[in-house]
């Protein structure tokens, strides 16, 4: 879903001048370990092997999750033996990015090769005083909604802890030195809880005070709806917000948009999102992309609304961000001004979301899906190109 709730969350009105392109040298590859997929209870275990304080574990960390290191050689305050033994079997970051788009509105995104050369997406959004990163968990995505452009190809892997931490890093240091990340989407390239495991090892250091200090409620996990795997998070002891991604407001509906409800069923996601709450105290909050002449009549208004009463849900509107290629469209305002009227009508909170970046294509996987063409020579949608 993420793609879509991704897309759209970065969103905003085409603008007819280019954005800023950064391209980066080609990437070059090594077999030097990434540091942060090492927990810091390993890398004392190095540190001590080697005969250097175990303690200098936390300093290391610390330069790359908090003082922005990107080399071990920045590390002042490290011995000068520690820094070179470091530079030999470790590095600091090890995806790159491959294309830095800068929109109109101070988004970011990235796109990133990660550790075996795919490609990722990454955004960074800055919106008032908040700065939230959205970011991928899979290489790809099984779900197959049928939106969107990060599962047209499937999945083809889950990101590891570090690559998922990498991509926090990566964005944060984006930002000038006086800003700092406060908030986190999970709602980019893939299904969240298709790689829970990963996930939750990654938020654990972003969460940490002396990882990059995020709040747990200020991390905000967006899926399709896999129940089993919704309960496993509320019982991880967490208080992240949970967004569970509908789409459609009936069986039927959502069985063709989003395929995997055919396994899972719209009522037992309901119940899990309902257990959700229960057991955490966090109000779910559910998405629903708008398509033209698909799910943004009257009719499924009416649905929703009775689909959700009673459960004091908050419900984030989403109008599609067109992907070319696809056959779908984003709704006249007309038909979503009176969606929105109907929804409130009926006693519904309702958030249309704000279109940002539209211009760096943000919609989550359309990025890649430029690059892989590009690299295949074919010629780039109109429109698309960064
Ligand atoms: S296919 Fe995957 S990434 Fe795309 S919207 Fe569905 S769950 Fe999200």
């Amino acid at each position: 879903m993420l793609a879509l709730r991704a897309a759209i969350l970065y969103n905003t009105p085409m603008k007819t001048e280019l954005p800023q392109a950064i391209e980066a040298p080609p990437v070059a590859t090594t077999t030097l370990q990434p540091l942060l997929q090492i927990s810091a209870v390993e890398l004392s275990r190095w540190l001590k092997d080697r005969g250097f304080q175990p303690w200098y574990s936390k300093a290391i960390r610390r330069w790359v999750l908090f003082k922005r290191a990107t080399t071990f050689e920045a590390m002042s305050d490290l011995p000068k033996q520690l820094r070179i033994q470091l530079t030999e079997h470790f590095i600091p970051i090890k995806s790159t990015p491959a294309k830095s788009l800068h929109a109109h509105d101070g988004t970011r995104k990235l796109l990133l090769k990660m550790w075996d050369g795919e490609d990722i997406e990454c955004v960074m959004i800055p919106d008032h005083d908040r700065r939230t990163a959205c970011i991928s968990t899979q290489v790809g995505c099984g779900m197959g909604c049928v939106f969107c452009a990060s599962g047209l190809n499937g999945v083809m892997r889950n990101l590891e802890p570090g690559e998922i931490l990498e991509q926090l890093v990566l964005l944060r240091n984006l930002l000038p030195a006086e800003e700092r990340l406060s908030h986190i989407v999970v709602m980019g390239m893939g299904e969240p809880l298709a790689n829970l495991d990963n996930l939750l090892a990654a938020l654990e250091d972003a969460t940490a005070k002396d990882g990059l200090g995020i709040g747990a409620r200020h991390v905000t996990i967006s899926t399709v709806g896999l129940p089993v795997k919704i309960r496993r998070l509320a019982e991880s002891g967490k208080q992240y917000s949970l967004a569970v991604s509908l789409h459609a407001p009936n069986e039927e509906m959502r069985n063709k948009i989003v395929p995997t409800n055919n396994k899972t069923g719209l009522q037992n996601i309901l119940q899990a999102a309902d257990d959700y709450f229960k057991r955490t105290g966090r109000q779910v909050t559910y998405e629903y992309v708008v398509l033209r002449d698909i799910n943004d009549r009257p009719l499924e208004a009416d649905q929703l609304s009775t689909l959700l009463k009673g459960r004091g849900a908050h419900i984030n509107l989403i109008p599609f961000n067109e992907v070319e290629g696809l056959p779908y469209r984003r709704p006249t305002d007309e038909r979503l001004n009176r969606f929105v009227e109907i929804l409130r009508e009926n006693g519904m909170f309702v958030h249309v979301r704000k279109r940002k970046g539209s211009e760096i294509s943000a919609a989550c996987g359309q990025l890649r899906r430029q690059a892989k063409l590009e690299v295949a020579g074919s010629p780039l949608p109109t429109g698309e190109r960064g």
